[in-house]
């Protein structure tokens, strides 16, 4: 980490803070970025707008201040996770910094009191009356205190931020894996898969497998039993799915009941092999309604093999999977194609 830029931000992060404060501004993250940038001053466009609202209301009226996080701050740094990511790594340095930069504060101040004692001390040989000397040991108190008042206030601001950026970066890690996976099954998503598949179109895809599945009449159980019990059919057939993976194979849930395998480093005999344990492994699958304590057994899946080939593109590789998939449900379901 660059230290002057830690310097640099930890600066203006002392500079928003009090802004903050004046303005009654609540520190939640995305005001907290917000001064921020003021402070940073490379958004003109901001700071006159911020500015007019100030003077207009004296305060910070949260929607106006969301709305203009919105349009200033948020695409900008929101457009990459990864960049936003870094920057509240480099925040939450900054802030460790700031809370050191406040205790020393205290210390210096500390050492200047220190300090006056001494020369009070030395006021009792120059002959000072008692009521002097008491006159200034009050002002030494009310300037401590003052001054321990200040830091404190501070020190609590930049506790509560610190907090704050905290539980967005919590938050962060949250979006980039929701960015990954998908919220129903846990499984990695359709995204993923279109990320996953062009970094091994990239490099030597020999013997790159693609399985397609597809759940069976999977409408009739959302019709049968209700969409949250099909709900469960889709997680329970991707948990299954998830733990049968071997040999760095890797399952994604690539749309409504439609799952997709990679299996790097493989061929298609292999492929349809292992597709056929996926299928008979389904076939097994049972689930309790939970509501009618009814069993639920006959789950059942299509699959549809390919294997890459010179010359080949991603879109030829899914549509042959899709081609055997579209044979398998057409030949009665519950199979594996090509034999
Ligand atoms: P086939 O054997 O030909 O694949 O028949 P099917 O009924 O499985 O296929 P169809 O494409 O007709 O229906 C798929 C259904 O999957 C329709 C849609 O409502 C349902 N579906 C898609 N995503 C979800 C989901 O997340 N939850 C639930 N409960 N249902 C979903
Ligand atoms: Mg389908
Ligand atoms: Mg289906």
């Amino acid at each position: 980490m660059d230290k002057d830029l830690i310097i640099e931000s930890a600066a203006k992060l002392k500079k928003a803070v009090p802004l903050m404060m004046k303005y009654k501004v609540a520190t939640t993250p995305l005001n907290y970025s917000l001064w921020y940038s003021y402070v940073s001053n490379d958004i003109p466009e901001l700071n006159e707008k911020l500015d007019d609202l100030i003077a207009n209301h004296d305060v910070c009226p949260p929607i106006q201040a969301e709305s203009l996080y919105r349009e200033f701050v948020a695409d900008k740094t929101e457009s990459s996770t990864w960049e936003l990511r870094q920057s509240i790594e480099k925040m939450l340095i900054e802030l460790d910094q700031t809370l050191i930069d406040t205790d020393s504060d205290t210390d210096k101040f500390q050492a200047s009191v220190d300090k006056t004692f001494v020369d009070i001390h030395r006021a009792e040989d120059a002959g000072y009356s008692i009521d002097e000397v008491i006159g200034l040991l009050k002002k030494l108190e009310s300037d401590s205190k003052n001054m321990q008042r200040s830091t404190q206030f501070f020190s609590n601001s930049l506790a509560i931020a610190k907090t704050e950026i905290g539980s967005l970066k919590e938050q962060l890690k949250k979006s980039q894996k929701q960015a990954l996976y998908d919220s129903l099954t846990g499984l990695l998503n359709r995204a993923a898969f279109d990320t996953e598949v062009s970094l091994y179109l990239s490099k030597d895809n020999q013997g790159l497998c693609l399985i397609m599945a597809d759940i069976d009449h999977f409408k009739d159980f959302n019709d049968q039993w209700g969409h949250l019990l099909g709900d469960q059919v889709l997680k329970a057939v991707g948990r299954k799915l998830n733990d049968s993976m071997r040999n760095g194979a890797t399952v994604y849930r690539f749309g409504g009941e439609e799952f997709v395998i990679l299996l790097p480093k493989s061929n298609l005999r292999i492929a349809r092999h292992f597709a056929e344990t996926l299928r008979k492994t389904i076939e097994k699958l049972t689930l309790k309604d939970k509501r009618t304590a009814q069993m639920i057994k006959n789950i059942t899946a299509s699959f549809g093999v390919s294997e890459f080939a010179k010359g080949d593109s991603l879109s030829g590789l899914i549509a042959r999977a899709d081609e055997h998939l579209y044979q398998a449900k057409r030949l009665g379901r519950n199979r594996v194609l090509p034999f």
